[in-house]
C-alpha cells in the first residue's frame, strides 16, 4: 500500500483546476549555506533575512488573500538542494515560484533591488518581475536596478530555468552596502520589502486569473501589517498528506503512523485525483510547522500545510 500512496502523492491535483492557485515561496540558501554575509558582525546572514522576508510575504498572502495555496521550500534553517526546490514546485504543479535573496558586491557603494527571470521572452515571468520592481520603486522607496535574465547574468539560475511556472528570483538589496544592510536587517525593512512583493503578486494574479476572487473581505482584517493569518482564531491549519483517485479509509495503515486524526475530503474537480487526506488540526502556523517536520521525518515527504 505504501508504494501505491507514494505514487498518488506525486499526482497531487492542480488546485487551479477548481479556482485556486498555488505559489511556492523559496527563501534562498539555508543550513550550511549562509549566502551573502552582512557588512557588520552583528548583522544576520542572507539565509536568515531571506527566511524572514519569505515568512512576512507568506503571512500577508494568507491573511489578505483567499484561493491561494502557499507552499514554502523551507520554513526553518535547512538547506533543500536547488533540485529539491524545483521538484517541490513542479510536483505540486505550482502556478508561481518566488525565490527570495539578498545581493552582495565587492563594491560597498552598489545598492538596489533586482528581479531575475530565466528569460525576458517568458512574458508572464517578465510581467511579474516588472510589477515587483515597480512596487519597489513606487511604494517601497527602493532603488531599482531592474529586471535581469540569463543573458544579463551570462548564466542561468537553476530555480528559474527548471521550474515549469511563472518564476522570479528577487534580490531584495545589497548586504554589502551599509545603508541597505541596516534596512534589510530591520523588521521594518523586511516588512516593507515583503509587502511590496505581496502587492506585486496580488496585481499579477488578478491580471492572470480574472475569474478567481482573491481578496478576502476586509471586515475581519486588522490594521496591523504584522499580524499574520495564524493569529486569526477563525482559521486554522491542516497538513495534506496524500491524494488519491479512489476513496481510501482514513483508518488505513498508511495514515496510522501520522499519529494524527485524518480526514478525507472529496474535491469538486475534473482531475482524476478526487480525494485528499488531511492530518491534524492546528490553530497556529508554528504548531502546524512543527507537525509538518515530524511527518516529513516519518516519511511523508510530500506533506504540506494547508488552511482549514
Ligand atoms: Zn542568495
Amino acid at each position: 500500500m505504501k508504494t501505491v500512496f507514494t505514487f498518488f502523492i506525486l499526482y497531487i491535483s492542480s488546485l487551479s483546476l477548481f479556482g485556486q492557485i498555488t505559489v511556492v515561496i523559496d527563501p534562498g540558501h539555508g543550513g550550511n549555506d549562509p549566502g551573502h554575509c552582512g557588512s557588520h558582525a552583528h548583522h544576520a546572514t542572507e539565509k536568515e533575512i531571506n527566511l524572514k522576508i519569505a515568512n512576512f510575504l507568506g503571512g500577508y498572502i494568507e491573511k489578505y488573500l483567499q484561493n491561494v495555496n502557499v507552499i514554502y521550500t523551507r520554513t526553518t534553517d535547512t538547506y533543500p538542494s536547488l533540485g529539491e526546490r524545483v521538484d517541490l514546485a513542479n510536483r505540486n504543479r505550482a502556478d508561481y515560484f518566488i525565490s527570495i535573496h539578498c545581493n552582495g558586491n565587492d563594491n560597498s557603494r552598489v545598492k538596489g533591488t533586482e528581479t531575475h527571470v530565466h528569460s525576458l521572452d517568458i512574458s508572464k515571468s517578465a510581467q511579474f518581475a516588472k510589477n515587483i520592481e515597480t512596487e519597489f520603486t513606487s511604494r517601497a522607496g527602493r532603488k531599482s536596478r531592474g529586471i535581469k535574465d540569463e543573458k544579463d547574468l551570462q548564466h542561468s539560475l537553476q530555480v528559474l530555468k527548471y521550474t515549469n511556472m511563472t518564476s522570479v528570483l528577487v534580490e531584495c538589496g545589497f548586504m554589502t552596502n551599509p545603508e541597505e544592510a541596516r534596512y534589510l536587517n530591520s523588521t521594518h525593512g523586511q516588512e516593507i520589502i515583503a509587502s511590496a512583493i505581496f502587492r506585486a503578486f496580488r496585481t499579477t494574479i488578478e491580471q492572470n486569473h480574472p475569474s478567481i476572487a482573491f481578496r478576502k473581505s476586509t471586515s475581519s482584517s486588522s490594521n496591523s501589517s504584522t499580524q499574520l493569518a495564524s493569529n486569526n482564531p477563525q482559521s486554522g491549519y491542516m497538513i495534506q498528506v496524500a491524494s488519491s483517485k479512489h476513496a481510501i479509509d482514513t483508518k488505513d495503515y498508511y495514515f496510522k503512523k501520522t499519529g494524527l486524526d485524518v480526514t478525507r475530503k472529496e474535491l469538486n474537480t475534473s482531475s482524476a485525483y478526487k480525494y485528499v487526506y488531511y492530518a491534524g488540526s492546528f490553530s497556529s502556523k508554528e504548531e502546524a510547522e512543527r507537525a509538518l517536520n515530524e511527518l516529513k521525518n516519518k516519511g511523508y515527504k510530500d506533506a504540506l500545510i494547508v488552511r482549514s
